[in-house]
């Protein structure tokens, strides 16, 4: 008997149904579809393959090859299809996926902290450490709290020496505070004693701006107020933070001065930490002297704790106060101060997030 599935014309429409669906297959995903219809064990070809064994024998032959070669021109056309087919997807890819090298990128640089921020921070550490408190003050200060209190009366000759910015109306005595004193007095006018204060942050004096010189720079003073306190206290404290600042073994030395909230006053060098005073005259640093000025320090004038409210017959204290701008000069060995004031991400990132 005849098989359907293997006659001629069963063969043809089967193959030419194969061969038009794998033409028509847009991908590989649809060509993979295509070839389970009809290529698969189930497809129709595959269906003829097996009625092959129930013909006569005499059948078999010319049966076997007309299955065999319609099978093979589907097998021929899936192959070529597929090469095709994945040839268009991968050049499709390199043109979805190309990346233009050129084109801005979203990356945001990473920033750090400021100098100065971290600067100002890590001294503040230093004296938490021995147990001190920080102190922080308005920028924009009573005229009183910046001179009178620290004993600079409307006639002292310091309080015109200091190139004060007024604010308008000056019947209201407002100034851009000279110095970070006037938070030493706030401290004292609120606290009682035992007190142990750090105060850093921003002062202003009408300076050119230059390499050495700024309208708008940065302090950082110290105030302990207790019994017994004397000029031994001061001198060990400041070389404790000089030392922390600087490196084991910096330490200090005081010249005489004057200054009108402290009596007796002093100026403070520090051993310079280039050099260490060897062969100075060769040292770039501290310029052949072996020391290096820092700033300055004494005993609480007792005028400044009356009028303070500070009971000066029991209490005494120490202060001090320096630049840190320029104690970071000196740390990381800059030439211009303007450097720490005009923000250039080189200069913050070069520094990092810790000096
Ligand atoms: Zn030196």
């Amino acid at each position: 008997m005849e098989v359907a599935a293997v006659s001629p014309a069963e063969l043809e429409a089967a193959r030419d149904a194969a061969l038009a669906a794998i033409a028509a297959a847009a991908d590989l995903e649809q060509l993979k579809a295509v070839r389970t219809e009809h290529a698969g064990d189930r497809s129709a070809l595959a269906l003829a393959n097996r009625e092959i064994g129930a013909l006569p024998p005499q059948a078999r032959k010319e049966a076997g090859q007309r299955v065999g070669q319609a099978r093979g021109a589907v097998s021929k056309a899936l192959t070529a299809r597929q090469e095709v087919l994945e040839a268009e997807h991968e050049a499709r890819i390199l043109v979805e996926e190309a990346v233009d090298v050129t084109l801005p990128t979203d990356a945001e640089p990473v920033g750090a902290r400021h100098p100065l921020t971290t600067g100002a921070e890590l001294i503040a550490d230093i004296f938490v450490a021995m147990g001190w408190e920080v102190a922080e003050g308005p920028v924009i200060e009573a005229e009183w709290l910046n001179f009178d209190a620290l004993n600079l009366g409307p006639d002292h000759p310091a309080r015109t020496m200091q190139d004060t910015f007024w604010t308008e109306p000056a019947d209201h005595h407002v100034v851009l505070r000279t110095h970070t004193s006037p938070v030493q007095a706030r401290t004292m006018l609120t606290r009682t004693p035992p007190i142990y204060v750090v105060c850093p942050g921003r002062v202003f004096r009408t300076d050119e701006y230059d390499a050495t010189h700024s309208p708008m720079f940065h302090q950082v003073e110290g105030l302990a107020i207790d019994e017994g306190i004397s000029m031994a206290h001061l001198k060990g404290t400041l070389d404790h933070f000089a030392s922390q600042m600087f490196g084991e073994g910096i330490t200090t030395r005081f010249r005489p001065s004057y200054f009108p909230f402290t009596e007796p006053s002093a100026e403070v060098d520090l051993v310079c930490f280039v050099c260490r005073g060897v062969d100075s005259d060769q040292c770039r640093t501290c310029r052949g002297e072996g020391w290096i000025e820092w700033g300055g320090c004494g005993i609480v004038n007792p005028r400044v704790l009356q009028a303070c409210g500070v009971d000066s017959e029991r209490y005494s204290g120490f202060a001090f106060g320096m630049g840190i701008d320029r104690t970071l000069m000196f740390r990381h060995g800059l030439e211009d101060l303007r450097t720490l004031f005009e923000g250039d991400v080189r200069f913050t990132t070069a520094f990092g997030s810790e000096l």
